[in-house]
């Protein structure tokens, strides 16, 4: 039989007339001649519920346990979703993670996939089940303990199955009808793109746009998973959404192809730190070990009089998660005391967000940066840290300015016009 991953994001299950819903679409599907494999989210807003109850209990909470809690929601709606399908006389069943068996690491909250063996699916499927419908965002770890796969994990869990179970296609059902030049919420001048390659998305998923977990498009990439993100709310088809392919399928070639931001962010500065080799190492050493994404890095060399000699000092300014402050915090405070790193202040400044330009246009095309920051400057907006890599410039501003930069720099670059 072709086999066929949907998977629904939570705003495409937020209710039980939406799980219905989708469900009309599942078995559609089923009845062109597919066996279907159903990835499914939490509720809307019920993730975020789950992770608030968690914080508010445990300040430094145990890992193990955050997991369990927060990939409880995606198990009311594979239940619910399979219960709809037999209502609508479709064979089908739910898996928790642990049931498949979605084996992962055992990194909470960030996990990543070691194996999904394919028999026990397989065997419903020969019994005549025509949906497996499964819980996205989880698995389970080598100790037995439930784990996730990080924020937005079931788009990742839905195109490790594409893989796994050699899909016809991934196909990504969501709120918006495919992926745009921008997030379609911050400018109505955003443009709905027909196809994506792998590497921009890869980049504009890392720098924020939701739309796709990172790693979803990083298996993708790697296991040649035909993936197409898609509306859940439209009548929607074969050609319907946006495709996520390789370079070469596609003819566009703009400098700069998407916009993409990222408002949780945080910058921290150890004010006043000796400047030696060996000194990054030890900063950044203690953060590694405490699981911050350090993301973007500045370092300011300058002199000062010390007790009557001259030194070499430096300010070390890095990003990080907003929700990794206070661990992040922890991490250098207790490298201080331990005497590894020494500084006068830790400053945070947690108003800040991220703004980047993106395009596989830019290898071959220069002055992007030049025109970014020229764009931000005509709006007074300040830039406090940048950073480039071959098909990307990023900058980090205060938060309030976020949206104006993101429209202002979607007008920069032309991205309303194909
Ligand atoms: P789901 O719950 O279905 O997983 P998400 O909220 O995780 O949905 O992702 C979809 C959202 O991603 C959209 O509602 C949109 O606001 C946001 N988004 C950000 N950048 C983009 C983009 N470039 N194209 C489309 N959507 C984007
Ligand atoms: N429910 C999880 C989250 O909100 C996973 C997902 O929806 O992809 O992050
Ligand atoms: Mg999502």
């Amino acid at each position: 039989m072709p086999l066929l991953v949907m998977k629904f994001g939570g705003t495409s299950v937020a209710d039980l007339d939406r799980i219905a819903n989708a469900a009309e679409k599942v078995k559609r599907e089923v009845m062109r001649g597919y066996d279907v494999i159903v990835i499914v989210s939490a509720m809307s807003g019920k993730t975020n519920e789950l992770v608030g109850w968690v914080e508010t209990t445990s300040h430094l909470y145990d890992a193990r346990e955050y997991d369990a809690v927060v990939a409880s929601g995606e198990n009311v709606t594979a239940g619910l979703m399979a219960l709809r399908l037999q209502e609508m006389d479709v064979p089908a069943r739910s898996w928790q993670g642990w049931q498949v068996p979605i084996n992962t690491t055992s990194a909470h909250s960030a996990a990543r996939f070691v194996s999904i063996p394919r028999a026990n699916i397989d065997a419903k499927f020969a019994e005549g089940f025509k949906v497996a419908v499964v819980a996205g965002f989880q698995g389970v770890s080598e100790e037995g303990r439930i784990t996730t796969l990080g924020r937005g994990g079931s788009d990742t869990t839905a195109v490790a199955f594409a893989a796994a179970f050699g899909a016809e296609r991934c196909d990504i059902y969501t709120d918006v009808d495919g992926i745009y030049t921008t997030d379609p919420r911050i400018t109505e001048k955003a443009r709905k793109l027909d196809k994506i390659a792998f590497e921009e998305m890869l980049e504009l998923a890392s720098l924020g746009a939701k739309v796709l977990q990172t790693r979803s498009v990083e298996l993708a990439m790697r296991y040649k998973v035909r993936l197409r993100v898609l509306s859940s709310f439209e009548d929607t088809d074969d050609n319907s959404g946006t495709l996520v392919c390789d370079e070469e399928d596609i003819m566009e070639s703009k400098a700069v192809s998407g916009i993409a931001y990222s408002r949780d962010e945080a910058k921290l500065t150890l004010v006043t730190v000796e400047d030696r080799p060996g000194i990054a190492a030890a900063i950044f050493g203690p953060l590694a070990d405490a699981g911050i994404n350090v993301d973007m890095i500045v370092q300011n060399i300058s002199e000062k009089d010390y007790e009557g000699r001259t030194v070499a000092v430096t300010d070390m300014t890095f990003s990080c998660p907003i929700n990794q402050v206070a661990r992040a915090k922890k991490a250098m405070e207790d490298a201080r005391s331990k005497g590894s790193i020494n500084y006068d202040d830790l400053v945070v400044d947690t108003d800040v967000a991220k703004v980047s330009a993106v395009g596989i246009g830019m290898r071959s095309q220069s002055g992007v940066a030049a025109r970014m920051f020229a764009a931000l400057a005509a709006e007074n907006v300040n830039i406090k840290v940048i950073a480039t890599s071959e098909i990307k410039v990023s900058v980090l501003i205060d938060r309030k300015y976020m949206e104006l930069a993101v429209q202002a720099l979607h007008d920069a670059f032309g991205l309303e016009k194909a």
